[in-house]
């Protein structure tokens, strides 16, 4: 059986990056407890690694029972001016990833009175980048510009791992409805790259197997544009044995941008494994 892993599979720079800050925070701090507030990345497999080594994960509302001074990473996602602020008698450490950081200021000097951004309403990205201005409107689909009659002149921007597909197809309506808008499209390279080697199926390949976490927005977007009609899910090598699969079969694997390498090697040794060459 042909299984491969997607060659531009697995962590982005910016999740990268937040990893390396945690380990050397760890590192330094041995005798400290570290709080994340929320996930670093979207990826069980990761946070549980991290929790075993004493790593505490709080929401928002815990924040008020730490003292001050306690040590606050705050993820890859981003974070608002007003959590920054509310974060500020913490010894915080801010991983947001550059490129999402380029992007939120980009909203912040934007001076069109109307913006609307393009992501998932609850994602973390999302809420960085609009909590701080009530002029945003976030939208996930087409449809809900129906709610938008009356915008004429503004600016859009979207979260940086949203569907290529979903978003022009919102491109697509906007233009019909609106007359004066500018668009910057805030996708980020990496998912840029990861989403278009996905656009079409590659011939050697009949199945897709997208690893990543059912939280992750990245990953969901991989899953709805992929365009192999045999596309299976799964967050572990041990859902492997879940999916459909045969020895004539031939198995793309795909990563989302928090998804580690070596899972996805072990995915693929899992399937190996199950149906051995001959
Ligand atoms: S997916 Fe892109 S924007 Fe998001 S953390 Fe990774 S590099 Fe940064």
């Amino acid at each position: 059986m042909r299984v491969n892993v997607l060659k531009s599979s697995g962590f982005c720079g910016g999740v990268t990056r937040a990893l390396y800050l945690l380990d050397k925070t760890i590192k330094e701090n041995k005798d400290r407890t570290i709080y994340l507030l929320g996930d670093i990345v979207h990826n069980d497999t990761v946070n549980e690694k991290y929790k075993k080594l004493g790593v505490k994960v709080i929401s928002k509302d815990e924040l008020d029972s730490l003292k001050d001074g306690e040590i606050v990473l705050s993820s890859a996602h981003g974070i608002s001016d007003k959590m920054r602020e509310k974060l500020s008698r913490f010894n915080h450490i801010d991983t947001t990833c550059p490129f999402v950081r380029k992007n939120q200021n980009r909203i912040k000097s934007d001076p069109q009175k109307e913006i609307i951004f393009i992501g998932k309403k609850k994602h973390a990205e999302t809420i960085a980048m609009t909590e701080d201005n009530e002029n945003i409107w976030i939208i996930e689909s087409e449809d809900e510009l129906n709610f938008f009659n009356s915008f004429n002149e503004g600016s859009v921007y979207n979260q940086t791992t949203f569907n290529s597909i979903k978003l022009n197809k919102i491109y697509e309506e906007l233009g019909k409805r609106a007359q004066k808008y500018d668009i910057y499209n805030t996708m980020c390279e990496t998912m840029k790259n990861l989403q278009d080697s996905l656009k079409t199926v590659d011939p050697r390949y009949n199945v897709c197997v997208i690893v990543g976490d059912k939280k992750s927005s990245n990953a969901n977007s991989l899953v709805e544009m992929s365009p192999y009609i045999r596309t299976h899910f799964i967050e572990n090598e041990m859902e492997v044995d879940k999916i459909g699969l045969c020895k004539l079969d031939s198995v793309l694997i795909v990563g989302s941008a928090s998804t580690p390498k070596d899972l996805l090697e072990r995915v693929k040794n899992k399937i190996k494994e199950k149906f051995p060459e001959n």
